[in-house]
């Protein structure tokens, strides 16, 4: 989540799970959801499934709808973004004097807020090394006479568990990429990635309801769990990318 150059990222401490800091965001602060204003807010594919959901629409529409899809610069590759609204510039699950109308299925980067994650990867060690840093949008008085949190209590109360660990699957997947040192893909090849992460109704409709070759070498366990659970589909459909785009298991 970021507003651009007025948005301040705390470098000089990296916070673990024990580190403390003070925040409280509640309704009757005068800056209640001026942070959910001109946003370059950056949707995961765990993001966009939870929210899709909660609005009762298919991805490809929720993504038509309400996002912009454009080839990142850095990466090369398909990036999401929440489209604000271009007369208030309001995020558009922003109800007027109540807060956010998805409150339960926010995306991760409004749930973390006033922490962002670090997650560091290497090729020679599994899993990721994480910590946070405290991020500031302008004008939020959250760190004001704030409860004091440890990083763990607060990524509790929030429920960002799952996000993160989407989002480290996701990383995976971008990591292959990096260490290729592929710089772009080709239009083909966007498409996989868009609908292995972003599209995952198109997924299911390809993967599960199509003749699909690659269905038939899974096992039927696989294909059991992936048509019963969406998430475990999302895992599978970034993974297929992996593989897919990069050759990577
Ligand atoms: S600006 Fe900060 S304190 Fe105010 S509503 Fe947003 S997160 Fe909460
Ligand atoms: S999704 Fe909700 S919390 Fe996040 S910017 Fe939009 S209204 Fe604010």
């Amino acid at each position: 989540m970021s507003k651009g150059p007025e948005t301040y990222i705390d470098r000089s401490r990296q916070l673990r799970d024990e580190d403390t800091f003070c925040f409280s965001c509640r309704p009757d602060r005068s800056c209640f959801t001026a942070c959910c204003y001109d946003l370059n807010l950056l949707l995961m594919p765990y993001d966009i499934l939870r929210i899709k959901n909660r609005l009762g629409m298919k991805s490809g529409d929720f993504i038509k709808q309400y996002t912009n899809i454009y080839v990142g610069q850095g990466s090369g590759l398909p990036v999401i973004s929440l489209k604000m609204d271009k007369f208030h510039f309001n995020c558009p699950f922003l109800e007027k004097g109540k807060g956010c109308k998805i409150y339960e299925d926010r995306p991760g980067a409004c749930r973390t807020y006033p922490l962002v994650r670090m997650a560091l990867r290497s090729r020679d060690r599994e899993g990721v090394e994480e910590f946070y840093y405290i991020i500031k949008e302008p004008g939020c008085e959250g760190f004001e006479n704030g409860k004091r949190w440890t990083v763990r209590e607060w990524i509790d109360s929030q429920g960002i568990a799952p996000y993160n660990e989407m989002n480290d699957i996701f990383g995976e997947l971008l990591q292959a990429k990096t260490e290729l040192g592929i710089p772009y893909l080709n239009a083909d090849q966007i498409n996989t990635f868009y609908l292995g992460c972003y599209d995952i109704d198109a997924f299911r409709q390809y993967f599960l309801e199509g003749p699909c070759l690659e269905r038939c070498m899974e096992s039927e366990d696989l294909i059991e769990r992936v048509s019963q659970d969406e998430v475990a589909l999302l895992k599978y459909g970034m993974r297929w990318v992996k593989k897919k785009l990069f050759q990577v298991d």
